[in-house]
């Protein structure tokens, strides 16, 4: 009997252990949940993640961190700020934008790509410190307001996150202008439903271009653990908005996070923005990292949520 119940609890463990194995080497679902350690650095050691602000091409600059961007662009009328990071690290912001040359009473606009926490860190603060008009898609304002557990300031833990109250409530499809600049807004939810990716024309002397800005990418929203656990699935606006994205051109892209367009690396090498094949071969690999993901959760769950 002893011996009977050793082999089968042996054949469990072996089993187990297969399993986890498996899970582990192969990027199952869990592999694509929030993790602690990817916010561990940052909050513990947020001085390593200062950038020297810089101009990524005509009017429009570079003020973020090493991790989430934040631009500026300079309009003649006024500066749109797009993006305030994260909370813990205001003042670094601050700073990037007056090392730039900026004066942040004159910021007059604030863009938000979407309603997390390391994009909307620092909104309060300018909003009062300049006045400006801060703008987020009306997707993104109802569940700021209805669901604040949404814009994920858990995952910072001991990080006070101030809360917004948004000035101006973006359609899809609007268009913002100011000075010389225009800004178009184009709804892409799916990492929250209300992500709003923005096409910015840029000036550079007597030549205009389009830049995009992404409005949001993350699968730790779209991932099986996080529908399950919160019952809100994403996934049909993600996969329009795959659509929407692929139909784009814009001559320059940047990623809300810096890794996604290798902004920095760029930066560094002294490489161009201005590059029409970014946007097409990061939008390519999305589309493919986001297809494997529910592979994985095929063969893990035996099937995938739609
Ligand atoms: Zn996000």
């Amino acid at each position: 009997m002893e011996v009977s119940f050793f082999i089968i609890w042996y054949h469990f463990f072996i089993y187990c252990s297969v399993k986890k194995y498996l899970s582990y080497h192969t990027g199952m679902r869990s592999d694509y949940a929030y993790k602690k350690e990817w916010y561990r650095e940052i909050l513990e050691n947020p001085e390593s993640f200062r950038v020297e602000p810089f101009r990524i091409c005509g009017n429009l600059y570079f003020v973020g961190n090493k991790d989430s961007s934040s631009l500026i662009v300079d309009t003649g009328e006024g500066l749109m700020l797009f993006d305030t990071g994260y909370p813990h690290i205001q003042d670094m912001l601050l700073d990037s934008i007056k090392e730039m040359g900026f004066d942040v009473k004159d910021i007059r606009m604030i863009f938000h790509t979407h309603g997390h926490f390391d994009h909307f860190g620092a909104t309060k603060r300018i909003k009062e410190l300049s006045g400006a008009v801060a703008c987020i898609s009306k997707v993104d304002a109802a569940l700021l307001r209805d669901r604040p557990d949404m814009a994920l300031c858990d995952y910072l833990p001991g990080v006070k996150t101030d809360f917004f109250t948004p000035d101006k409530e973006l359609e899809d499809g609007e268009i913002v202008s100011l000075g010389i600049t225009k800004v178009r807004c184009i709804l892409t939810g799916g990492h929250t439903p209300g992500a709003m990716s923005y096409e910015i024309t840029v000036r550079d002397g007597d030549k205009d271009y389009k830049a995009l800005l992404c409005g949001g990418v993350g699968f730790n929203t779209l991932n099986h653990t996080f529908i399950e656990e919160t019952g809100l699935n994403w996934r049909g606006d993600f996969e329009r908005s795959l659509k929407i994205w692929k139909s784009l051109k814009p001559d320059i892209y940047l990623g809300n996070h810096t890794t996604q367009s290798q902004t920095l690396e760029r930066m560094k090498a002294g490489r161009s923005f201005v590059d029409r094949e970014a946007w097409s071969e990061f939008i390519a690999r999305i589309d493919k990292n986001y297809h494997e993901m529910l592979e994985d959760e095929i063969r893990e769950e035996g099937y995938y949520i739609q």
